[in-house]
């Protein structure tokens, strides 16, 4: 991508043109921060200065292209783009993994606050995580970099997704502590069976008819697989529950992020595996989209 420069003011009559085709002004804005390196601030400046010089990392030929593929084939900005600022990551993105959303960022900041209840001794002492369907290994990156010593384990079905939470994962940490397993949930972790101190997962879990409803935009580019929970949605949500009692340390933490609709059900599903303290967490918008439990000590 070539670098460029324009006035303000041919700028936002650039801007101007692109959303009378369509689109959001938001996605076109984060277009223009993550490609061109132009931030929401340099805008505003230069909606308030018109005359002063826009410094653009991607020309606006090129940025035209990259919406109108958007616009015309539903294409993700972050697919097309290859990137998506998550937490304080900058993470590698490709269709092979489900794009990080902004709701599951706060799973992090639940399975920290975990560490710091009385029984667990705080996040200094040296535990055993997992994050079971990693994906772009957004939560893995989180976890390895929050507690480094920490022995991490990230779990995916598909190579593929392996593959970029492997290039995120060296990119974004320092310590060498991870490992990346292919297989299904706990399948290929029997190794620590029991030692599992804190396991997040972020499963597939909307229900296959609303998974067919979905925006064009997910529903046509982001995998099925990472998406569809079956017919109810709690089928893998079921599956990590299963085999969670046995697989955590006692006393070890589960996180599970779930559908708008489900906390009801997947608390239930934690209380009759087994597990206790079960409780509900909201994300942002005050949906309940979170369940935390423990195995008993
Ligand atoms: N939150 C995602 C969505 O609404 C789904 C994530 C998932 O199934 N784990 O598209």
């Amino acid at each position: 991508m070539e670098s460029a420069s324009c006035s303000g003011q041919e700028l936002l009559a650039w801007r101007r043109r692109q959303l009378l085709r369509g689109g959001r002004a938001v996605d076109l804005d984060w277009l223009l921060a993550m490609e061109a390196n132009l931030s929401w601030a340099e805008l505003q400046r230069l909606r308030i200065l018109p005359e002063s010089t826009a410094s653009l990392a991607s020309s606006l030929r090129d940025l035209e292209k990259l919406w109108s593929v958007h616009l015309q084939n539903h294409v993700p900005l972050q697919h097309l783009v290859g990137r998506c600022p998550w937490r304080d990551l900058d993470l590698q993105i490709s269709s092979a993994a489900l794009i990080p959303r902004q709701e599951t960022e706060l799973l992090i900041d639940f399975a920290l606050d975990c560490l710091q209840e009385p029984q667990a001794a705080g996040c200094a002492f040296v535990g055993r995580w997992a994050d079971l369907g990693t994906g772009s290994g957004a939560l893995a990156v989180a976890l390895a970099r929050a507690l480094p010593g920490w022995d991490g384990h990230a779990v995916d079905l598909s190579a593929a997704a392996l593959g970029l939470a492997q290039t995120n994962l060296n990119a974004l940490t320092t310590s060498g502590t991870w490992q990346l397993h292919q297989g299904s949930w706990w399948d290929p972790l029997q190794r620590w069976w029991g030692l599992f101190d804190l396991v997040v997962a972020n499963p597939p879990y909307i229900p296959s008819q609303v998974v067919e409803a979905l925006d064009p935009l997910v529903r046509d580019h982001e995998p099925r697989q990472a998406l569809c929970g079956g017919e109810d949605g709690l089928d893998c949500c079921r599956a990590i529950l299963e085999r969670a009692p046995e697989a955590l340390s006692p006393g070890g933490w589960l996180l599970l992020e779930h559908h708008h609709d489900q906390s009801d059900q997947v608390l239930g599903l934690m209380r009759s595996a087994g597990l206790v303290l079960s409780r509900a967490h909201s994300d942002l918008s005050d949906v309940k989209r979170f369940a935390i439990a423990r195995r008993p000590l």
